[in-house]
């Protein structure tokens, strides 16, 4: 009981402090629109296709990981396993080195 909540309320203080460092909310229009432009522009999975494999892609990625860059080379589509185990790579040196399978 206590191990889930406490990760659980790990894991939105990390979603908050990686909101702080976007140059756009998640949930703001103007993002929400170019993730829209993008996918649509896109709509299969960038990893995926190079690696053989057709997969529709479903989130919008920073390319070089800096969420302040939203020009339209920093941004990919990924599917959503491609997403994650590259935001478990990326987020690996920040004090969570512990893997989310499944997320
Ligand atoms: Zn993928």
């Amino acid at each position: 009981m206590h191990q889930k909540d406490s990760r659980q309320w790990d894991s939105a203080v990390r979603a908050r402090a990686r909101q702080k460092t976007r140059a756009l909310a998640t949930n703001d229009a103007r993002w929400r629109a170019l993730r829209e432009r993008v996918l649509q522009d896109e709509p299969l999975c960038r990893q995926c296709t190079q690696a053989g494999r057709l997969r529709a892609a479903s989130v919008v990625d920073h390319v070089n990981g800096n969420a302040t860059d939203n020009s339209p080379s920093n941004l990919q589509p990924l599917c959503i396993s491609c997403h994650a185990a590259k935001t478990a790579r990326e987020d690996g040196g920040f004090g969570n080195p512990t893997r989310r399978p499944g997320r």
